[in-house]
């Protein structure tokens, strides 16, 4: 990817880290973002060993569903079975919860290797509060 284009990916991610209070992973964010900028990071990866590189970035987009990221995974409801096992994967404890964030987190079945996300509902990011609550 582009320098530039993985800087602004990198600067929205810290303002989504950032409204969603996630202060552990925007620390380390803004140091990546500084060594990108200022031309730290020269690997075809932009990886710098904070553990964060170009597919950390990518793969927050995902999970927090940002454009143009945000149908990377399936949403599910909660708890439901693996779409490719069905119930089977659950009952033999395949289904693994690979990261968790606020508002949700990503689910993994390690037999077919299909990931998914399962989030909770805007209004409990408390960010919604001029959003109609939706009804069940
Ligand atoms: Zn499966």
């Amino acid at each position: 990817m582009d320098r530039d284009a993985l800087l602004a990916m990198v600067h929205r991610l810290g303002e989504e880290f950032r409204s969603r209070d996630m202060r552990t992973h925007l620390a380390p964010l803004r140091i990546y973002w500084l060594a990108l900028r200022h031309g730290l990071v020269q690997d075809d990866a932009h990886a710098l060993h904070l553990t964060l590189s170009e597919e950390t970035v990518v793969e927050w987009f995902k999970l927090l569903r940002l454009p143009p990221y945000q149908k990377a995974y399936p949403v599910r409801p909660t708890g439901a079975p693996c779409p490719a096992c069905g119930p089977r994967a659950a009952a033999d404890g395949e289904l693994t919860t690979e990261r968790t964030f606020p508002g949700g987190r990503k689910v993994v079945c390690l037999s077919c290797r299909s990931a998914w996300l399962e989030v909770e509902s805007v209004t409990r990011l408390g960010r919604g509060s001029d959003v109609p609550v939706p009804r069940r």
